[in-house]
C-alpha cells in the first residue's frame, strides 16, 4: 500500500476534469485498507472513496485522501436449483460483472448492462435502468466502517434503497467503504424456464425485433440494452460526462394538476406513493438548455439531462451551468431538481 502526493484524477473521472488530489492510495484488499487506516495521512485528512469516477463532479482539487477501490473477485457463495447468491467485490467493473452473469446464465441484471462504474458504487444510488434497480436483486453488502475499520453487513432493509438513493448517500455518507455486494440471481436452466424477462421498458421490445430476436435470452436482452444506450448517451471516452446530471423530480398531485393545465404535453409518471414523476430532461429542454454550449461545457444536444465537458471545462464551470439550469427550472415550473451526481 502506497500513498501518492498530488495525483492527477484526470483519467479517474468520466467528466475528464483536470483535478488533483492531495493524497491518493489504491486499496487492493481489506488488509490494504487496514494498513491505510493506521497511517497519519488517513487519520489527519478528509477522505473520498473513488470507484470508476462516473458519478462524481470535482469542483476543485481534492484537499484530502482519495482512496481508489481496487478490491476484485467474483464468487458464488450459495445456490439451490433455481437461485444463486453471487458475491462481487467492489472493484469489479459493473458491466464486466453483468457480462459474467450472462455467461453463467444467471438472470436479473441483464437490463443494467453498460452502466459505467464499479460494483462498489452500485448500491450508493441503487443504480437502475430499463425497469430494473439493483434493489430488485440485492442480497447483502459488506462495508468497512471508515472510522473504526470494523467490517459490517447490510441487508436490504439496512440500505433503505430508493430512487437513486440509499443510506450510503444520506445518513452514512462518507462513513462506509463498501467492499463487496452480493446479489440473488435466477438460474436460467430448463428447470426454471419461467423467468420473466423485463422487455416492456423503453425501446427494448422494438430493438429486439429489429435485431430479429424471436427466442428471448439474456445475451439478446443485454445486447438490445447496449444498442439503445449507445445510440442515446454520449460515451465518456469521446465526450466527458457523468450520465444524467439531475434526478427526475416527483411532485404532489396538486402541483401536478397546475402544471399539466399549463403544459398539457408534459410527460408524467404516477408513483405508488401518490406523487407524480416528471422527467428532468423534459423540464430542462423546455427551459431552452438542450444543445446549448456555454464556454467549455453545455447540455448535450440529444440528452438535455446530460451535462458535458467539451474538453477543457473546469468542474466549477460545469457546476455553475448546473446551478443555472436548476434555477431556470425552478423559476419556470416551480419544481426543484436535485443533482444525481455527487458533487465534491
Ligand atoms: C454515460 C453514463 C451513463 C450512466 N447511466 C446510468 C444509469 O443508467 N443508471 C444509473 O443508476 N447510473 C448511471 N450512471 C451513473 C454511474 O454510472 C453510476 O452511478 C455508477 O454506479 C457509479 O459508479 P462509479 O464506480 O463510477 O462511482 P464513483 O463515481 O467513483 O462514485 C460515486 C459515489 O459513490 C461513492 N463510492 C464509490 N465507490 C464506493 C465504495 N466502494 N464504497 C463507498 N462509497 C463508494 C463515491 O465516494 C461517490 O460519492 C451513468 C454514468 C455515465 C457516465
Amino acid at each position: 500500500m502506497t500513498i501518492k502526493n498530488n495525483k492527477s484524477l484526470h483519467d479517474l473521472n468520466t467528466f475528464g476534469l483536470e483535478v488533483k488530489s492531495k493524497y491518493f492510495s489504491e486499496v487492493n484488499s481489506v488488509e490494504d485498507f487496514y494498513e491505510l487506516i493506521a497511517s497519519e495521512i488517513y487519520q489527519q485528512n478528509k477522505k473520498l472513496i473513488l470507484g470508476g469516477g462516473s458519478n462524481v463532479l470535482f469542483i476543485e482539487d481534492y484537499e484530502g485522501l482519495v482512496i481508489k477501490n481496487c478490491i476484485n473477485g467474483i464468487s458464488v457463495v450459495n445456490e439451490n436449483t433455481t437461485e444463486v447468491i453471487v458475491k462481487a467485490h467492489a472493484g469489479e467493473v459493473w458491466h464486466e460483472f453483468v457480462l459474467w452473469s450472462i455467461e453463467k446464465n444467471y438472470a436479473g441484471i441483464e437490463n443494467l448492462s453498460l452502466i459505467p462504474g464499479l460494483v462498489g458504487a452500485a448500491p450508493m444510488q441503487n443504480i437502475g435502468a430499463y425497469g430494473v434497480e439493483i434493489k430488485d436483486v440485492f442480497h447483502e453488502l459488506e462495508a468497512l466502517d471508515m472510522e473504526t475499520g470494523k467490517l459490517l453487513k447490510f441487508n436490504l432493509q439496512d440500505c433503505t434503497f430508493g430512487y437513486r438513493e440509499s443510506v450510503f448517500k444520506n445518513k452514512f455518507k462518507d462513513k462506509f467503504f463498501i467492499v463487496s455486494v452480493s446479489f440473488k440471481l435466477v438460474k436460467l436452466s430448463s428447470a426454471n424456464a419461467l423467468y420473466r424477462f423485463k422487455t416492456d421498458y423503453g425501446d427494448i421490445k422494438n430493438t429486439l425485433s429489429e435485431m430479429q430476436v424471436y427466442d428471448l435470452n439474456l445475451k439478446a436482452v443485454s445486447d438490445a440494452v447496449i444498442k439503445i444506450r449507445q445510440s442515446k448517451l454520449p460515451d465518456p471516452k469521446d465526450l466527458g460526462n457523468a450520465g444524467s446530471f439531475f434526478k427526475n423530480p416527483s411532485v404532489e398531485k396538486e402541483q401536478y394538476e397546475e402544471l399539466i393545465l399549463k403544459n398539457p404535453v408534459m410527460p408524467n409518471f404516477p408513483q405508488k406513493d401518490g406523487t407524480i414523476k416528471i422527467p428532468a430532461g423534459w423540464l430542462i429542454e423546455q427551459c431552452g438548455w438542450k444543445g446549448k454550449v456555454i464556454g467549455n461545457t453545455g447540455s448535450h444536444k440529444s440528452q438535455a439531462l446530460v451535462l458535458v465537458n467539451y474538453g477543457k471545462a473546469t468542474g466549477r464551470e460545469v457546476w455553475n451551468l448546473a446551478l443555472e439550469i436548476k434555477k431556470s427550472v425552478s423559476e419556470k415550473f416551480g419544481v426543484e431538481i436535485i443533482p444525481e451526481v455527487n458533487v465534491v
